[in-house]
């Protein structure tokens, strides 16, 4: 075994009342990537920080698990911006000390099966552009101008995330200049910025391969998130070097240094207000904890609809806010294990993505109507193929991670039920959708029948246990063009003493959702941070 395998792969502290060691500067509610960058950031300037994850393990999406000798991530399989010193990698090296290191996928990063076509996106401007003019030689214009959008996307984000520093004043002030600055694709969907650059239906379906990574077809999708994604990983995909677990494992003593702690098992059940302020937080042990700020990890849906008393949310007016906001889609994972190398079956190290047709939306809208529709998207990928440490940890193993929607009505029915005791029809109804997704997938992967050893399916209803989203949520709030109008969504909330940071603050994704970390520490922590921040980009 790997020096790198904890034991249970339980990363951070259980929690027991009589383990706080207060008073905290601050208390971070859940153990993601953006309240661990948060956090992390604040312990670089003295604070003693807390955080409560009420998972067995911490990380949020970041974690893995295991079981039957094998080991899954749940919600990373790639990551961009990895491969150079960019603005990500530098805080990725910060905050994880170095300790995390990084695997290169293939060239080929993402497979995108159309119907009985196939197209791929290649690492490198270069090389992902000449691919696609080698597919498309009619469309040279329309490829170069997509690239050039892109790259306006991510200027015009450096002032877009500047601003959801400002308090509700200046920002009031500055927006109608921000609006006038900003590319006016910021304002639209995927979908209309693409049909005014080509009318190839084809192109666009391969442009927008990975619309699963932001959970809305291009017809509903903000441009902005597109160009995040799309550019984030033009230079290709990077898995953390012993599996996601490892982000958390190297962030957690960064927030220790400076006396804080993770804490697990540790559910928060209430958001304390004292006189109009947060003041703590009220355990689901019934322990209360007291520091002067409050920062929510957990998204806006779970902030405002459960953690906070509901005539707080009324008074600041967030009830009215959060109805500009919807969940994201609810999902089902498959976690496959084989007793055999990843080498010996011949797993790549790029992602499928496999769709009926290029009708994404058509595809989709079947679907949530007629649930015996093929499945509009099937996404799958190879984390023991692209883990070099793997095969120290589990020999002669490999594994595969599959990820396709399912509406969260689907399972409303178990919905309250406990977690291991949902029932046998549920478990049935788990098994008959397992088969049918291993089923579009081996179709792709024809050698991998007959070799299958295990295979067990989360639901929405799994994610709403581990991960606390009551919906089942692939991405926290849906990334429309809306959301990102939404000038309420900034790490100041309109209750003094309260903050918020992750993926529902930027945009989803494990960098998202870091991003939205970076921007609450700078918020909170002010200059001092910013000093922090200065030194870790250039490089010091
Ligand atoms: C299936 C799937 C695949 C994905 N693949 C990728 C990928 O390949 N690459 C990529 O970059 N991104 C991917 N993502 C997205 C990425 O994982 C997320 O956007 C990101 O990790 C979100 O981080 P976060 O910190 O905002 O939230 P989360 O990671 O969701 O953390 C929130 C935490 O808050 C905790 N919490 C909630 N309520 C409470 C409470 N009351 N008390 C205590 N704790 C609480 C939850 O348990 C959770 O741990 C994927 C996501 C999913 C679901």
């Amino acid at each position: 075994m790997s020096a790198l395998t904890p034991s249970t792969l339980r990363i951070g502290r259980r929690y027991r009342a009589n383990r706080l060691e207060g008073p905290y500067d601050a208390l971070v509610i859940g153990s993601g990537i953006g309240g661990l960058t948060t956090a992390a950031l604040l312990a670089d300037i003295g604070w003693k920080v807390a955080v409560l994850e009420q998972h067995y393990t911490a990380g949020g999406y970041t974690h893995s698990y295991a079981r039957n000798g094998y080991e899954w991530d749940v919600g990373v399989h790639y990551i961009g911006d990895m491969g150079a010193a960019t603005t990500a990698r530098r805080l990725m090296d910060h905050l994880s000390q170095g300790q995390l290191q990084w695997a290169a996928m293939d060239a080929v990063y993402d497979r995108f099966f159309l119907g009985d076509q196939t197209f791929e996106a290649v690492a490198g401007k270069a090389e992902f552009r000449d691919n696609l003019v080698r597919h498309f030689p009619d469309e040279v214009a329309a490829i170069d101008r997509y690239l050039e959008l892109l790259a306006e996307v991510s200027s015009g984000m450096r002032g877009f995330a500047l601003s959801r520093l400002l308090s509700p004043g200046q920002l009031k002030l500055v927006q109608p200049v921000l609006r006038r600055l900003l590319p006016d694709s910021f304002h639209r969907t995927t979908r209309d910025v693409l049909e005014e650059l080509t009318g190839n239906a084809t192109l666009i379906a391969v442009l927008t391969g990975q619309w699963g990574d932001l959970g809305l077809p291009p017809a509903r999708s903000s441009f902005i998130i597109h160009a995040l994604i799309a550019r984030h990983y033009l230079h290709g995909g990077f898995y953390p070097v012993g599996g996601s677990w490892r982000i958390a494992e190297t962030i957690i003593p960064r927030i220790q240094a400076s006396g804080g702690e993770v804490f697990t098992y540790a559910r928060v059940q209430q958001i304390l207000i004292e006189n109009g302020k947060a003041c703590g937080v009220l355990m689901a042990d019934g322990e209360r904890i007291l520091a002067p700020c409050v920062i929510s990890s957990a998204g806006v849906m779970n902030t405002f609809q459960r953690l906070l008393p509901p005539d707080a949310v009324t008074r600041s007016g967030y009830d009215r806010l959060l109805r500009q906001v919807t969940p994201s889609m609810a999902h089902v994972g498959l976690y496959i294990g084989l007793k055999e190398t990843a080498e010996a079956l011949g797993l790549p190290r790029s992602n499928f993505w496999i769709y009926p047709s290029a009708d994404y939306e058509g595809d989709l809208q079947r679907f949530e109507q007629d649930p015996s529709a093929p499945l509009p998207v099937v996404y799958v990928s190879f984390p023991s193929a692209k883990d070099p440490d793997y095969a120290n940890r589990h020999p002669g193993t490999a594994t595969i991670e599959v990820v396709a929607p399912a509406p969260f009505a689907w399972f409303e029915r178990w919905d309250g039920s406990t977690w291991g005791q949902r029932g046998e029809d549920y478990e049935a109804f788990k098994q008959a959708l397992g088969e049918r997704i291993l089923e579009v997938m081996l179709e792709k992967l024809p050698q991998l029948r007959g070799r299958i050893d295990y295979w067990e399916i989360s639901t929405p209803l799994s994610s709403q246990h581990f991960n606390a989203y009551a919906r089942g949520e692939l991405y926290g709030i849906d990334h429309t063009p809306e959301r990102f109008a939404q000038h309420w969504l900034t790490p100041r909330t309109r209750i003094p003493g309260l903050w918020l940071t992750g993926q529902d603050i930027m945009s989803c994704g494990v960098v998202g959702a870091m991003m939205g970390g970076v921007l609450t520490a700078q918020a909170v922590g002010g200059l001092k941070v910013l000093r922090v921040l200065k030194r870790v980009m250039g490089g010091q």
